[in-house]
């Protein structure tokens, strides 16, 4: 098992077994380098949303949050945070589609390597021109094709789509396959503190 092979190479309590195979890559300049878990690429990745008040609700099953007694795979990661505050890019990539007629809302996905990671009920709408699909909120605007980097403003939290108060839904996925964006927050923090206490 896969999972094995990385256990050495970090804390298994601290990310867990479902995050060990996987890998970072670098979007930057489409030349994408593999780097393990626990090293300092984590570094570059941005905490995806300002004016973070707690995490809501965590990836996983759970029960339907809009009512009866349904258990649901909650696919993302939930930031609660006021209405109107800036979304960031989690990393440098390239945004693949934007949306505003799905469960998730107004929504903008980024293509970083291997990765996949959207961004849900964003502010805003999506609009089509000549050069295609875009979303707008206020003076912002974030276009299919354009390239986004590390904590880029690319929308503000709103309430579009299926939610029942203002919230971030993060999602993440490596390689196609939905990964715990919380693991993923985790690395990061780990590797900003080794930073730290190596100065
Ligand atoms: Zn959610």
């Amino acid at each position: 098992m896969k999972c094995n092979r990385w256990l050495s190479l970090m804390s298994a309590s601290l990310l867990g077994c479902a995050l060990a195979p996987i890998v970072g890559q670098q979007a930057i300049g489409n030349q994408p380098s593999q780097i393990a878990v626990g090293t300092s690429i984590w570094r570059n990745g941005s905490f995806p949303v300002e004016g973070f008040q707690g995490y809501t609700s965590p990836f996983g099953y759970r029960s339907s949050p809009t009512g009866g007694y349904s258990t649901e795979f909650h696919t993302g990661l939930d930031f609660a945070a006021p209405t109107g505050s800036y979304i960031r890019n989690w990393w440098a990539g390239r945004v693949i589609s934007v949306s505003d007629d799905t469960a998730c809302g107004t929504s903008v996905r980024v293509q970083s390597g291997s990765w996949i990671h959207v961004y849900c009920h964003m502010q805003g709408y999506a609009a089509r021109d000549g050069q295609g699909s875009y979303i707008v909120d206020g003076g912002l605007r974030i276009r299919e094709g354009q390239t986004v980097r590390a904590g880029q403003r690319i929308g503000r939290v709103g309430m579009t789509g299926r939610t029942t108060g203002p919230h971030l839904h993060w999602t993440l996925k490596y390689q196609g396959k939905l990964v715990d964006p919380a693991a993923v927050l985790r690395a990061m923090r780990r590797s900003q503190d080794s930073t730290v206490s190596l100065k």
